[in-house]
């Protein structure tokens, strides 16, 4: 912890220091990847807090995703400032909607669906269309734009018109399924994803009083990855100032990778029209990444097109030079994986840190392959996003049962001294559905009895290992373990979207499959689709502090046609052509970094078992083959949605 105020703001450059001094906003920061955006707002607070500026509960940190959150509420630890209060626009929504539900509204709050797709079609039923599941999940996508653009249905045919929007069904019909499903859900007394957002926004809205109350307790406002804020958030964010406009806001446009959710780049570059007096700050030292990784991202941007173009800043690399990037061109994408286990196995043999290695591709279906290719190279891994047993929605459930019954039992130690812990246990269980056999078939039942099945387990060994243990002292222990489950894995490589890597920093990053028809993807048609692929290989690019690995396979699968081209995105940058390019493929390891293969097996521990085939989203087993090939469920969104797949592992995370 720094001693002084003064000694928070060591280790920032003049324009960073200018950020964290400039106590009383409008603040906006307009600057490049790695250039210190979070650390110059997250020193701000502490150097704020510190010198006794702010009061810790009185600022209002928000971030784009709980990790991003949870990294700076420990930094801010560290820095000497704890109490202030950094979240996602959803939880910090979340909470003062399920604190103000019974004043602004009574009684408690609805229950949060988070699967949409069971109420679109319960929608297209009542209005008489059909719709099949991929035009399901379409509408679904279409009516959560709609909700954080702030369309209502009546308006959908010309918003929709006005974006561009490339509609699945007749804008009308649409607009009709939009209406059924907000009718649906009042019915059945539900509310979805975004109504956590437009209900906090409808309250601040009309109760001037609690409006009030909400400003009286959040007086300083900062705000990280601006760029890529929706209407709805950005109107939320409004009403959490008021006529007051203490607001620091960091972003890069370049970064903008979330606009066909409705997010928008224009909040953050017409700052200084909405906050004339604002002090702008532009940052173009970049901290993170090799001047070779700096050259490939400048170069990049150099071909980008559009608004957020306009804007973009070189980037001047701060560190000692690095190795060149690695292109390597492969065959097909299972060879493509091997050969980057087999260069991963070979960096952590030769002393990379497995934590310091990623890799990064632009569809969540992309991961399997490199699962199985690291599991097959004996490297451990952990993939960001996926659902952990604790996370999973009826362990959740069932957690809340064995609390309320633990607190019971202590009023009534009579329920407690009589009956053994693991019989306590299946009573509570049996409630939420656990019986003593399995049911029979597989699917979403039995996926439930399982995770049942696995608490009763639990609770057999744990009392079996301390006899004299109450049901108290159980669920103290799975808050423990659900708590260690949510601390950073240290050992592991990461596997990730791009969409997910946002923010975060690797020694090495494997940036794979930058093929036409994957970056860009297939869908991407439009001048501004396009340019969002180019921007999400730019996030890719920057995560990589001192080595950058760039592939592409020639075809999909070993002996299919080599129908694929390296990205259009790469002309000009890699050097020469296809034809020169580094070729790996079978047999060969692809040309640079060669470690000795037979030496590095006992050094890595082979993973025990393969991680079981679930939904990337929900977390559920995969029912078929069609499934694990997209590796989601059929309920889940479409793979068209990897902005979408981030926001609902978000979701679930704030529920937890
Ligand atoms: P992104 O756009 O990817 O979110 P960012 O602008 O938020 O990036 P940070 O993550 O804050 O950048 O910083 C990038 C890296 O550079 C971090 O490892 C950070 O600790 C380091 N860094 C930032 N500023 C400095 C500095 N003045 N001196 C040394 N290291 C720094
Ligand atoms: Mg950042």
């Amino acid at each position: 912890v720094p001693d002084t105020p003064d000694a928070v703001l060591e280790g920032l450059d003049p324009e960073q220091r200018e950020v964290a001094t400039a106590l009383h906003g409008p603040v906006c920061v307009l600057a490049g990847a790695g250039t210190g955006k979070t650390r110059a707002i997250t020193h701000r607070i502490a150097y704020g807090v510190r010198a006794g500026i702010l009061q810790p509960s009185s600022v209002l940190a928000v971030t784009f995703t709980n990790r991003a959150a949870g990294e700076m509420r420990g930094r801010l630890r560290q820095l000497g400032a704890s109490g202030v209060q950094a979240r996602t626009f959803h939880s910090a929504a979340l909470r003062q909607l399920q604190y103000f539900w019974p004043k602004a509204v009574g009684g408690s709050m609805p229950r949060i669906i988070d699967r949409k797709i069971q109420l679109v079609a319960d929608a297209a039923a009542a209005c008489r269309i059909r719709l099949d599941r991929n035009e399901l999940r379409d509408v679904a996508a279409e009516i959560e734009w709609s909700k954080v653009t702030r369309t209502v249905p009546a308006d959908y045919d010309a918003v929709a018109d006005k974006h561009g929007r490339e509609t699945p069904r007749d804008p009308a019909e649409i607009a009709q399924l939009y209406a059924a499903y907000e009718d649906l859900k009042r019915e059945r007394a539900v509310i979805d994803f975004e109504d956590v957002l437009l209900l906090t926004v409808g309250i601040l809205q009309d109760r001037h009083d609690i409006a009030e109350q909400v400003r009286r307790q959040y007086q300083h406002f900062v705000v990280d990855e601006y760029q890529d804020v929706s209407p709805l958030q950005q109107r939320l964010l409004e009403l959490w100032l008021g006529d007051r406009d203490d607001l620091c806001v960091v972003g890069d446009a370049s970064q903008t990778i979330y606009s066909f959710t409705g997010a928008t780049p224009d909040h953050l570059l017409d700052f200084r029209i909405r906050h004339p007096g604002a002090t702008v700050v532009k940052l173009v030292r970049d901290y993170r990444s090799s001047p070779q990784v700096v050259h490939l991202a400048n170069g990049l941007l150099a071909q980008a097109r559009g608004r957020a173009a306009e804007h973009r800043l070189e980037l001047i690399s701060q560190r000692d030079p690095g190795p060149e990037p690695v292109y390597t061109e492969y065959a097909d994408e299972p060879a493509e994986a091997e050969g980057a286990a087999r260069r991963i196995r070979d960096l952590i043999a030769s002393g990379t840190p497995a934590s310091e290695i990623a890799v990064l591709f632009r569809t969540n279906a992309q991961s399997e392959t490199y699962e199985q290719a690291l599991a097959d190279a004996g490297v451990p891994y952990q993939l960001r996003g996926a659902e952990r047993f604790f996370d999973r929605p009826e362990v959740r459930k069932a957690g809340v049962a064995l609390r309320g019954a633990a607190r019971f039992g202590a009023n009534d130690s009579l329920l407690a001294d009589t009956v053994d812990l693991p019989s306590q246990v299946r009573a509570v269980l049996s409630g939420e559905g656990w019986t003593s056999e399995p049911p029979s078939g597989s699917g979403a039942v039995r996926e439930r009895w399982e995770s049942l099945a696995a608490l009763v387990n639990l609770a057999q060994d744990f009392a079996a290992a301390k006899p004299d243990a109450t049901l108290g002292d159980l669920v103290a222990e799975l808050d423990e373990r659900a708590n260690a489950q949510h601390a950073p894995t240290v050992q592991g490589v990461t596997l990730a979207s791009l969409h997910s890597a946002k923010g975060l920093e690797w020694d090495v990053v494997f940036l794979v499959g930058v093929a036409e028809g994957m970056m860009p993807i297939t869908y991407a048609k439009t001048d501004e689709q396009i340019e969002e692929e180019r921007r999400l290989l730019y996030v890719g690019i920057t995560r990589a502090r001192e080595r950058l690995h760039v592939s592409w396979a020639l075809s999909r699968s070993p002996g299919g046609r080599p129908n694929r081209r390296p990205s259009r995105f790469l002309n000009g940058l890699r050097p020469g052509s296809a034809a020169t390019a580094v070729r790996g493929g079978a047999g060969s390891t692809g040309g640079i970094e060669r470690g000795s293969p037979g030496g590095t097996a006992s050094v890595v521990p082979r993973p025990t078992s393969r991680t079981p085939a679930r939904c990337r989203v929900c977390g559920r087993t995969l029912r078929d083959a069609g499934e694990m090939k997209l590796m989601r469920c059929e309920d889940c969104p479409s793979d068209m949605d990897e902005a979408l797949y981030e926001r609902l592992r978000e979701w679930r995370a704030v529920q937890a």
